[in-house]
């Protein structure tokens, strides 16, 4: 699964771009545990093989289902308790390998979302098919089997499709939902003829009932986990093309297989990439990929095996609107979604606790591969940003351990966090780097072989890596996944002699909330580099190590940006890579400015550090490296919301820095310019809207009147006019968002209505998103959205009217949705409305998400109070 991708531009615009709030949290867990498979189901019975036929009755938001499940009972039991929810039983039967049928008594319990069939005599161990037939509903938010209603300009449609993880399947079919469970699937379903219907399987036959309905009866799936299946039905056209013996499809509504030719051929590429790579050609005949209007606040896309589905703005591209950053998007979503079907469908964790096997490893993958395949992009700089994102969740109290302890459905949800994703990836990086990339490989390829069509734990992958690499890797991989934290390098000292450069080094823990902490121990490997000198290497343990690298000068620690951890330089050694600071890698230039930035913040070292780095980036530094001054100064900025003196004078300084870097790049795209540079553009031009930079904005609103938008350039044109908005703009938005069919740039317009910062018009916004117009699935991004700029109004908002927003949330999200609406507050009285908030409705087993949230905000609240008296004072002295 691919997580929520919300609109950079409308996040840039908030001034919410750095240090991103990662919304996801559990409770501390310092302690390092040994992982074991976990279960709430009995283990009595095992389902070996479902027989699924399905008739949907869209209008009416229901569906009737039969299912026959093989099962294995393996000891004598009175009782078989399986997954289900919002379901009804018709019939229930239990029939032995050429027996007669038992009938069975069905009870259903809602609150642990199962159902118990009950036999008046135990019954025996032995084969038999249990046969259930019942009625299930249709949701309108990215449950189970859900509709998406959406625009056209032949009018309104509506699509059917379901959506498993983590816990779902039970939606659709009474089952043993649970990834451990794995087993074949045969769905047939019973549809409107004319309409398409998609399961992980090609069909094998197709037959017209002569009624209006037609029966599709679906190929035979592979042994797999429940939340793997899919359906999806509606008018749609499918577009293909052949990956060796594989079938690549995209599958998207009537008339936008265009739009998707880019994800198609990027697929096909990608599978070629992949069957290279993990040594398993992909045993799938078909791969399709789903496309879909709407939104999820849970995620972007799902790797459903032979059936991926992805929201249409994660894969569409429309030549009046998408973007550089939309393409590598669409690349990257498809490259991660694809990895999965080895990591996680053909080999998946056997229960949540490894959820990062899943997500970090698939992250890590796309990573790989859309640097690979597209070097023009120059993505690998992204990868600092990644390790930013895991670490700035991961320096607070409230993080857990990459694997982690689940028990709950809703725990399960909440580890589809920060941690598992980015820092799952970042330490797989690590790990690579240190075995090398080819040993890498090699492990892997054991590890799928081993455990095809099976589950795993983690230590099943370090068995492999280990024997692949001839050496411990088990030990650093144990360290950075089963203890939280991020390790602090401190450079202690360097001394020149005979050519080399000895580095003295320390390790501690780098926490943003927990200054005097005892720092956790790690076996960390170090690199580093002098100049464009070879690059030493060490494995730092027991807290302390050296580093002989060959040369004399400034000394980057972390060359590469490699290591999971962040470097403390002593105040000579700062000095002297400041003063060679443009000389640097561009990668070791935004890693220090990224571990100074954080650094900063938590008042380990000085602010005029971060602000000094800000001024020393020359204008031929790379666009990546103008990017992380644009998130650094609008984090800034973002800090001194509310505090107008001040903030001018750090907006003086900041638009001086901006401005003529917007002007050397310009604002109209040029033929053949780099890609970085098309990214680079839409950042400066939304940084300097957001600052208020006069010539920005009345470029922005002549453009947006003279409807003179490059593609390239439109959506932060409209960002800037829409935030920046009064009534009459505000309404002529809204009409053009009224009239809009093509829901990926409707959906985009909407969400921009949120962006406002006058009070009245978010009002207008937070008002809308509670009618029906924006469709089922955007509001509850609007209400989001609105929280950014106004964190305290959106947030009483959605609790003053949480029986109409509950609606309009999937369940997956809704322990994480409301108190991340309250997050970038700096009113003191919301900690204590957000806890108050996670009492009264969330389970305390799920509040690690509003705890995360509490502990975000009153670190803001220090940042704002103790950090920038420090950058007011630079400013007097440089700005
Ligand atoms: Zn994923």
């Amino acid at each position: 699964m691919r997580r929520l991708i919300v609109s950079a531009i409308a996040l840039a615009l908030a001034g919410a771009v750095a240090s991103p709030v990662v919304l996801a949290a559990d409770a501390a867990a310092p302690s390092v545990q040994a992982v074991t498979g976990t279960t709430q189901l009995p283990r009595n019975v095992r389902p070996s093989h479902y027989a699924v036929s399905i008739t949907p009755h869209a209008d009416k938001l229901a569906f009737d289902g039969k299912v026959a499940v093989d099962v294995d009972v393996l000891e004598p039991t009175r009782s078989i308790t399986l997954n289900a929810i919002d379901m009804t039983f018709a019939s229930a039967t239990l029939t032995p390998r050429g027996g007669k049928p038992w009938t069975a008594k069905v009870s259903v319990d809602d609150q642990a979302q199962t159902a118990v069939f009950t036999f008046d005599k135990p019954v025996p161990a032995g084969a038999y098919t249990l046969s259930m037939t019942y009625a299930g509903k249709i949701g309108t938010q990215a449950n189970g089997l859900f509709a998406i209603d959406y625009d056209t300009k032949a009018g309104k449609k509506r699509a059917l499709y379901t959506q498993f993880e983590n816990s779902d399947a039970r939606r659709f079919i009474p089952s043993w939902d649970e990834p451990a469970y794995k087993a074949t699937f045969d769905l047939d379903v019973t549809v409107p003829t004319g309409l398409m219907a998609v399961n992980n399987m090609p069909a094998a036959s197709s037959k017209d009932l002569g009624n209006g309905l037609t029966h599709v009866v679906f190929k035979t799936s592979p042994k797999m986990s429940t939340y793997l299946l899919f359906f999806g039905l509606g008018d749609f056209d499918r577009a293909t093309t052949m990956s060796g013996d594989t079938e690549i499809g995209v599958v998207v509504q009537k008339g936008h297989v265009a739009q998707a030719q880019f994800a198609l051929e990027s697929s096909k590429a990608v599978l070629a990439e992949y069957n290279d790579y993990f040594g398993v050609p992909y045993p799938l005949p078909k791969l399709d990929n789903i496309g879909s209007p709407g939104s999820s606040q849970f995620f972007g896309a799902m790797e459903n095996w032979g059936a991926i589905y992805t929201f249409e703005y994660a894969l569409l591209l429309d030549p009046s609107i998408s973007t550089q950053r939309d393409r590598q998007g669409v690349f990257g979503i498809a490259a991660h979604e694809m990895a999965h079907q080895w990591f996680g469908d053909l080999v998946t964790m056997r229960w949540w606790d490894d959820l990062w096997l899943n997500e970090g490893f698939a992250s890590w993958m796309a990573s790989r591969t859309t640097a690979k395949l597209h070097p023009e992009w120059q993505t690998e700089l992204d990868n600092v940003d990644i390790r930013e994102q895991a670490m700035s969740r991961d320096a607070a109290a409230t993080t857990h351990p990459i694997v982690q302890h689940i028990e709950t459905v809703e725990q399960a949800s909440q580890a589809f966090d920060a941690i598992t994703y980015s820092k799952g990836e970042a330490v797989i990086r690590m790990l690579e780097g240190y075995v090398g990339a080819d040993t890498w490989r090699e492990g892997v390829r054991r590890y799928i072989k081993a455990h095809s069509y099976n589950n795993t734990v983690s230590d099943d992958l370090w068995h492999e890596m280990d024997a692949a690499a001839g050496k411990p890797v088990s030990t650093i991989a144990h360290d950075f996944t089963l203890q939280p934290g991020v390790p602090m390098i401190k450079v202690v000292s360097t001394a020149c002699a005979g050519g080399n450069t000895t580095v003295q080094l320390e390790q501690g823990e780098f926490s943003k909330d927990q200054p005097n902490k005892k720092p956790l121990m790690w076996h960390v490997p170090v690199t580093a580099q002098v100049g464009k000198g070879a690059v030493a290497t060490a494995l730092v343990a027991d807290g302390k190590g050296t580093i002989t690298v060959p040369g004399c000068g400034p000394v980057v620690v972390n060359a590469g940006q490699g290591g999971y951890y962040r470097t403390l330089y002593a105040p000579k050694e700062f000095q002297a890579l400041r003063g060679a600071f443009a000389g640097l890698q561009p990668i070791d230039q935004l890693g220090i400015m990224g571990d100074t930035w954080a650094m900063a913040m938590a008042g380990v070292e000085t602010p005029a550090n971060y602000m000094d780095l800000a001024k020393a980036v020359t204008p031929d530094s790379v666009p990546q490296v103008w990017g992380e001054v644009v998130d650094g100064l609008l984090g800034l900025d973002g800090y001194y919301r509310g505090d107008a003196a001040r903030q001018a004078t750090f907006r003086k300084f900041a638009t001086a820095r901006l401005a003529p870097e917007l002007k050397r790049v310009g604002w109209v795209p040029r033929d053949g310019e780099p890609a970085p540079v098309k990214i680079l553009r839409p950042q400066l031009i939304g940084a300097l809207g957001s600052l208020g930079d006069k010539a920005v904005l009345a470029e922005a609103q002549r453009r947006f009147d003279a409807n003179d938008m490059p593609a390239e350039l439109r959506k932060t044109i409209i960002s800037v006019v829409a935030s920046n908005a009064n009534a009459a703009t505000w309404d002529k938005l809204h009409a053009q968002a009224k009239a809009e069919t093509t829901p990926l740039i409707k959906d985009e317009l909407y969400a921009m209505l949120s962006t406002a910062k006058d009070d009245a018009l978010a009002q207008r916004a937070l008002d809308l998103a509670l009618t029906d117009e924006p469709g089922a699935t955007n509001s509850a991004g609007m209400i989001s959205i609105a929280g950014r700029n106004h964190p305290d109004m959106a947030f009483d908002f959605a609790v003053a009217h949480k029986a109409q927003v509950d609606k309009l949330v999937d369940s997956t999200s809704s322990a994480r949705y409301y108190p991340g609406i309250g997050s970038s507050s700096f009113d003191p009285a919301m900690p204590g409305k957000v806890q108050a908030f996670a009492e009264k409705y969330i389970a305390a087993t799920s509040r690690r998400g509003a705890d995360a949230v509490i502990a975000n905000i009153k670190y803001r609240t220090q940042v704002r109070s103790e950090r920038l008296p420090a950058v007011d004072a630079w400013l007097k002295k440089n700005g």
